[in-house]
């Protein structure tokens, strides 16, 4: 009788320690690492670059999907504008136009890197844009890349943050070379002035100003 007992007591034992350690598990998957689309519905809304760093500043899990966000410069300089976002007197055109993005200095053949991971949706040529690139990252972001020399990826390319996808020029309507760069978010346009700042590279988060 006494042997049983003991065996009872230690199935007893093993299914409350298989119990525990079920339910850790179940924890760590829903309370700790948050699941795959947790980003996307939080990230996705937001418009504000203020929202959107504040979310991401106090994320302990930032390092799985920053590099997704596109920020930092689309060259490897350090950062030299023409022209800002916004409304301006159009170089060419010589009437008050929108500018949609933001112009920076660069040199014909000097390399324009993609500034987050995502996925070439569109390339080829516009009168207002020349040559240019169009990635789509992840939570509505839109990267385009204008006014390029060269274009070295085609459609449908994934590419990686820092990879080197064409060559600065003076192609489209332009005064001189240089590097137009637009962002996206949810189909709007954004002013890409904060995000040039971004020192996601490094692990932490802040504006290099
Ligand atoms: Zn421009």
């Amino acid at each position: 009788m006494g042997v049983l007992t003991s065996r009872v007591q230690k199935m007893k034992k093993i299914q409350l320690i298989i119990l525990l350690l079920i339910f850790q598990s179940s924890l760590f998957a829903q309370n700790i690492l948050p699941q795959e689309d947790y980003w996307e519905t939080q990230l996705t809304p937001l418009i504000e670059v203020n929202d959107m760093l504040r979310l991401i500043y106090n994320d302990p899990f930032k390092e799985t999907f920053l590099n997704a966000i596109p920020a930092g410069y689309p060259m490897n300089k350090s950062v030299n504008i023409n022209s800002f976002y916004g409304v301006r007197n159009h170089p060419i055109h010589k009437v008050l136009l929108f500018h949609r993005g933001i112009d920076l200095k660069g040199a014909t053949g000097e390399k324009a890197i993609a500034t987050g991971d995502g996925d070439v949706i569109e390339v080829g040529f516009k009168t207002d844009l020349g040559n240019y690139i169009k990635i789509k990252h992840c939570y509505g972001f839109e990267s385009i890349y204008g006014h390029l020399n060269k274009i070295l990826v085609k459609k449908g390319h994934h590419v990686k943050r820092m990879q080197i996808i064409g060559e600065v020029g003076a192609t489209g309507t332009v005064s001189g070379p240089h590097l137009h760069y637009t962002l996206k978010k949810n189909n709007q346009y954004i002013d890409p002035f904060d995000f040039l700042f971004m020192d996601f590279e490094r692990g932490k988060i802040g504006m290099l100003r």
